[in-house]
């Protein structure tokens, strides 16, 4: 079964790519992809190239800017995907991030917006093709993306979950109207399973009854976006009318508000910066800059106390222990004090927004320290471990902050025990 699964996959990987490059200039995004033994990659700018945003009623002001989804950014989607034996709903978990990605590489988020409650497309946060910005203006839908099926055919899928079963639209390969169902909008055919599109709640992949890995909510590894403006704010009233492609780079976004049209033109420059231009319904405008900042270094935590997340690793002599600092019991977890009086203790941490080998500081309980190593927690893409030495000199001092700083930027704090 596996290897129908496997050959069907591939199939409709080679015909959707030879699809993409027919449409030629109509259709002439990145989307590529590739694989090896464990998944496919999919790579993109995360762009479509249908209009976007025209219809949004409920507007915060984010617009559609390039994503690098590309490299160790890519879409990874793994190629024998396996059952789980505790699948994660999208009702109640994963709120944050992607949920599964359409084949023209633009990320499919959870229906449900993070607030846990807010049902976006009801919300009327969503245009003509399901799909809006999120605060680094990175385009995502938000419901199953049906007009691919126009472009890749109903035997196709049209996106993955990110548990590497496919997404369907409305039919099953062979034209029929799938049956049974289950809560998470999938079923098993001829011995696969894949997920199907619904009109209705919950529009997409109900979750994942595959194995993922999920990490503060959201599952990992999966491409990161990074802002290159402050997040904007809600404008009450605006509908959004318009979308359209001056040029190469360029964007042109246009919105009602009280009667009156307004424009925002904004374009990519040369140097990779963004110009955003203003223009009100009497023709004045005003322009801002941006440019693109390199991301700060994040530290994962496992609860709302900020608990960090990773583990130890207490070097004596020659020999070398691992250890726990948190206690785990149901979905709770709690710290488990480390004791730093023998052999040297590294607290070996988890994050993210780092693509290399990074050098950098370290402070634990405000006293700075070696940050031994900084870089990418391979296999997983978008993981960053960052391995810092704690001071013995911390002996009995409890619940201690922990933070990194690389190149001028400080991570967020996170907090270990040290008893
Ligand atoms: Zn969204
Ligand atoms: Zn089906």
């Amino acid at each position: 079964m596996k290897l129908i699964y496997a050959v069907r996959t591939m199939a409709a990987v080679g015909i959707l790519t030879a699809l993409l490059t027919q449409r030629g200039a109509a259709f002439t995004q990145l989307a590529r992809w590739h694989s090896d033994e464990k998944y496919h990659y999919l790579e993109s700018n995360g762009l479509p190239t249908h209009k976007m945003m025209v219809g949004i009623t409920a507007w915060q002001q984010q617009f559609p800017l390039p994503q690098d989804f590309t490299g160790g950014n890519a879409f990874r989607i793994p190629r024998n995907p396996v059952m789980a034996a505790n699948p994660i709903s999208a009702k109640s978990a994963l709120f944050s991030g992607a949920i599964a990605v359409a084949v023209n590489g633009v990320p499919i988020f959870n229906p449900i917006k993070n607030d846990g409650v807010t049902d976006t497309l009801l919300a009327g946060e969503l245009d003509e093709f399901g799909g809006h910005c999120g605060r680094a203006d990175d385009y995502h839908y938000h419901i199953a993306p049906l007009h691919l099926v126009d472009t890749v055919g109903v035997a196709n899928p049209i996106g993955y979950a990110l548990d590497g079963f496919a997404l369907y639209g409305l039919t099953d390969p062979d034209g029929t109207t799938p049956k049974d169902l289950d809560s998470f909008n999938g079923h098993t055919v001829n011995g696969v399973y894949h997920y199907h599109a619904t009109k209705t709640y919950p529009y997409v992949n109900g979750g994942l009854r595959g194995v993922v890995q999920v990490v503060n909510d959201a599952i990992t590894p999966q491409p990161q976006t990074f802002p290159i403006r402050p997040a904007g704010d809600p404008l009450r009233g605006a509908k959004i009318v318009g979308f359209t492609w001056p040029g190469p780079n360029k964007y042109s976004l246009e919105y009602e508000l009280t009667g009156r049209r307004y424009f925002v033109n904004y374009q990519m420059n040369a140097d990779g910066s963004y110009t955003f231009t203003n223009v009100d319904p009497g023709g004045a405008s005003t322009s801002q800059t941006y440019q693109r900042p390199a991301a700060n270094p994040a530290l994962y935590t496992v609860n709302s106390t900020g608990l960090a997340t990773g583990y130890v690793t207490r070097v004596n002599g020659s020999q070398q222990t691992t250890e726990q600092f948190v206690q785990r019991t149901g979905n709770a977890a709690s710290a488990l004090p480390i004791d730093v009086a023998n052999g040297q203790v590294y607290l070996i941490l988890y994050g993210s927004n780092l693509g290399a080998n990074a050098n950098g500081t370290a402070t634990v309980g405000g006293v700075s320290t070696q940050l031994a190593y900084a870089g990418p927690l391979t296999p997983f893409n978008g993981v960053a471990q960052y391995n810092i030495l704690v001071p013995p000199s911390l002996v009995g001092a409890g619940k201690v902050d922990v933070s990194v700083t690389i190149a001028n930027r400080a991570s967020n704090t996170v907090n270990v025990t040290i008893r």
